[in-house]
């Protein structure tokens, strides 16, 4: 069985100073980057999802959406945030990138190549992932949601993710709807790999 680490959205628009910016995303960022250190070294696929939308998204205000503009491809703002640390073999996976595509779950995106997160993750035999990453209420959710629904079972880095909290509460609610579908928590002192 192979396990995975899907590192969700760490782009700067996410980040302190982004346009969209989640409460302290930045201190998350050194736990991720030994996250991916262990993975990388014990030769496990790391993975890294990033939102990738067209201009003119609907998920953007403008257009009638929810959210003001945020990592628009090719920007400065869709940029991996410059501290994170991402093992030379990392796959990136855009999503998102349709203007009707709200693109939340990493399940619905695409590598480099054309690939789905599905396939990808079949093609390597991966049968659990480890996710962290931004935000927690809302893309983390959503990828390891689709995680457990596709039958591949999926632990939560509470010490690597952050939320938006919209509401107060939202994170909690997120946490527990996660467990509740079947998803585990760890920290980094409680990884074995
Ligand atoms: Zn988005």
């Amino acid at each position: 069985m192979t396990r995975a680490l899907i590192v969700v959205d760490v782009q700067r628009d996410f980040c302190e100073g982004g346009s969209l910016a989640v409460p302290n995303a930045g201190a998350i960022i050194p736990v991720l980057n030994r996250y991916a250190e262990r993975f990388a070294v014990a030769n496990l696929p790391v993975i890294a999802t990033r939102d990738w939308h067209p201009a003119a998204s609907q998920h953007f205000q403008q257009q009638g959406g929810q959210w003001p503009p945020h990592c628009v491809r090719d920007s400065i703002g869709a940029t991996f945030h410059p501290e994170l640390r991402l093992p030379p073999s990392a796959v990136v996976i855009s999503k998102g990138v349709g203007e009707d595509d709200e693109g939340y779950s990493g399940f619905g995106g695409t590598t480099q190549r054309g690939q789905s997160l599905p396939e990808f993750l079949r093609e390597q035999q991966v049968r659990h992932v480890y996710i962290g990453g931004l935000a927690t209420d809302y893309c983390v959710r959503a990828t390891v949601l689709d995680a457990l629904k596709a039958g591949i079972s999926a632990t939560l880095f509470i010490d690597a993710c952050r939320g938006v909290n919209m509401q107060p509460g939202d994170v909690e609610v997120a946490i527990e709807a996660m467990v509740r579908g079947g998803a585990d928590l760890a920290t980094i002192e409680r990884l074995a790999l």
